[in-house]
């Protein structure tokens, strides 16, 4: 068909309509997929500039962390860059198992089961438990895999407003003859915020009803052992299944599932995305072995990683910055306007000042904000260029005075 034709009746007719990208490629807005030249380290190179990078999940910098790299490599050596198919088939490799014998002994749980991503572990879990009459009862903020999961699956989903037990506690009357399962965000990846958990877990026990958390972003994180959101709470025991990334704190790329055997069974048989996809990358899954033992021995890294977050919220609310709720190494700088927001992060990478930006759909009209993220390698130093460059920046725009 020739670009002639591009019409109604075509497809491929609505990608030669002006779109969003286009606009803000005109106004040098665009600031996405921009090019790094540099791994995920604190100081990085993007499109030729050099810069602190603070919006990366790479919290305990275990991406370049030697222990893990040096573990990568070897499982390269040994079994080659890729497994070329599904767990089920050819594709099952003993570091897989023992990945997964390391996650449940993380977790305190029974057993765990890996997949290619953590999108993919949300979507598989969630769409193979669920079966048509049943219902999950999901957080509004809680990330795009849960919601994309529950609409894979076949059960029902509703949603309660963040965070608010009476909500949840009206959905799970309405809902009270129905098979249900709770799920929620452990750290909400934009606010930064926390689930209220104890509340859930009460809820959940009254109502009879499963609770899965996926904590992305706080395993390696939070807790005194840095198990995550959950460990922070002492609720290890309570909440049925854990799910996480193995892309953030873990240096890697993956998803699992942590829970009592039977079910991890059930979903290591019946997850679509574990049956469809081929298997973690051996260097990969040899990492991640390595950033679980990382954690365990180097609980310094997450003091670390504490105390630069401490140090640049603090400079941050000095100034006069409205950073939210949050309550983890993610800190938002409310901006509260898209234009506003995007001019505000092109011109802290004029200043050297890598961060994210973040509107409408990932957060509602009006809390357009940019994301940043700290990690345990940053130091003191660069903590406070980054304060000074959104001083300039927030005089120069007149948001902070
Ligand atoms: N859940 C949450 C809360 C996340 O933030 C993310 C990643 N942004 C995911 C799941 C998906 O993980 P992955 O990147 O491994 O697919």
């Amino acid at each position: 068909m020739s670009n002639s034709t591009r019409d109604n009746h075509d497809v491929f007719g609505k990608c030669y309509q002006p779109t969003k990208a286009d606009e803000l490629r005109e106004f040098q807005r665009y600031v996405i997929f921009r090019v790094f030249d540099s791994g995920q380290t604190p100081e990085v190179v993007v499109g030729g500039r050099r810069m602190i990078l603070l919006g990366s999940n790479n919290y305990l910098g275990l991406s370049f962390h030697a222990q893990v790299k040096e573990a990568a490599r070897l499982a390269l050596e040994k079994y080659g860059t890729g497994c070329a198919g599904s767990r089920y088939l050819n594709g099952n490799l003993d570091l897989h198992e023992r990945l997964e014998r390391r996650l449940a002994g993380f977790f305190g749980k029974e057993a765990a089961v890996v997949a290619s991503t953590g999108y993919q572990s949300n979507l598989g879990t969630i769409a193979c438990l669920l079966n048509r009459g049943e219902v999950v009862i999901t957080d509004k903020l809680d990330h795009a895999s849960i919601l994309d999961g529950c609409r894979m699956s076949l059960g029902s989903m509703v949603r309660y407003r963040h965070n608010d037990m009476d909500d949840l506690e009206r959905l799970l009357k309405q809902y009270s003859d129905r098979a249900k399962l709770i799920v929620v965000d452990g750290v909400f990846s934009m606010e930064g915020d926390l689930v209220n958990l104890p509340p859930v877990i009460d809820l959940a026990k009254r109502y009879g009803t499963r609770v899965m958390v996926d904590d992305a972003h706080g395993i390696g994180v939070l807790g005194e052992r840095g198990r995550g959101t959950v460990e922070h709470y002492g609720l290890l025991e309570e909440v049925d299944l854990i799910t996480g990334t193995l892309s953030k704190s873990l240096a890697g790329i993956g998803g699992f599932v942590a829970g009592q055997a039977r079910v991890v069974e059930w979903i290591k048989h019946a997850s679509r995305p574990q049956m469809f996809s081929a298997s973690l990358p051996p260097a990969t899954t040899a990492g991640v072995i390595a950033a679980l033992e990382v954690i365990d021995s180097r609980p310094g890294l997450r003091k670390r990683l504490w105390d630069n977050r401490q140090r640049l919220k603090q400079g941050l609310n000095d100034l006069g910055y409205d950073t939210g709720q949050t309550q983890s190494p993610i800190i938002p700088v409310i901006i509260g306007n898209e234009p506003l927001m995007l001019k505000f992060v092109v011109e802290l990478a004029e200043k050297g000042v890598f961060c994210n930006p973040v509107g409408s759909p990932a957060v509602p009209r009006g809390r357009e904000m940019i994301r940043t993220s700290v990690m345990a390698e940053h130091t003191r130093e660069q903590m406070d260029r980054v304060v000074e460059a959104f001083k300039e920046v927030g005089l120069e725009n007149g948001l902070i005075n």
